[in-house]
């Protein structure tokens, strides 16, 4: 039981305290840093662990990623690409809808993919979400070297 961040070793209670709230292995300091994170941002748990997942793949992601108007979930600069995760796409509102595909236009313009996700997905299909989003960031890399 070692640290996802860090690799420090883990207690018994500091593994059962993450595992509790995250089901992720963390040591105390980097599950306070991820508490804050969400409570300063209201980042959805399963953005932490798709960001934690895609950080095992081998892929080096940014948790809530500023990019100059909001606040991105999570994003992979090197291909440009922007993850939401959606927590209440099942009732999502009009309004709703007509402002993400605004967001979605104003960063296609400014070269980035913005991808939604919803969080059932990850909570039920976590690997094979990862495995997708490995696929459009290498989709994504062999569409900008082609420029
Ligand atoms: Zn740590």
């Amino acid at each position: 039981m070692t640290c996802l961040e860090c690799k420090e070793r883990l207690n018994y209670i500091d593994h059962k305290n993450a595992m509790d709230a995250f089901g992720l292995e963390l040591c105390a300091k980097h599950m306070l840093r991820v508490e804050k994170i969400i409570k300063l941002k209201g980042t959805p748990k399963e953005a932490i662990q798709l960001y934690y997942g895609l950080k095992d793949a081998g892929i080096d992601p940014t948790l809530e990623w500023w990019d100059g108007k909001k606040s991105v979930d999570i994003a992979i600069s090197r291909v440009r690409l922007n993850i939401e995760v959606d927590t209440e796409y099942h009732r999502i509102s009009h309004e709703q809808a007509i402002t993400d595909l605004e967001e979605a236009m104003h960063s296609f313009k400014n070269g980035f993919t913005t991808i939604r996700i919803p969080h059932v997905i990850i909570k039920f299909y976590l690997k094979e979400t990862v495995q997708n989003i490995l696929g459009i960031a290498e989709g994504l890399k062999a569409n900008i070297k082609a420029i």
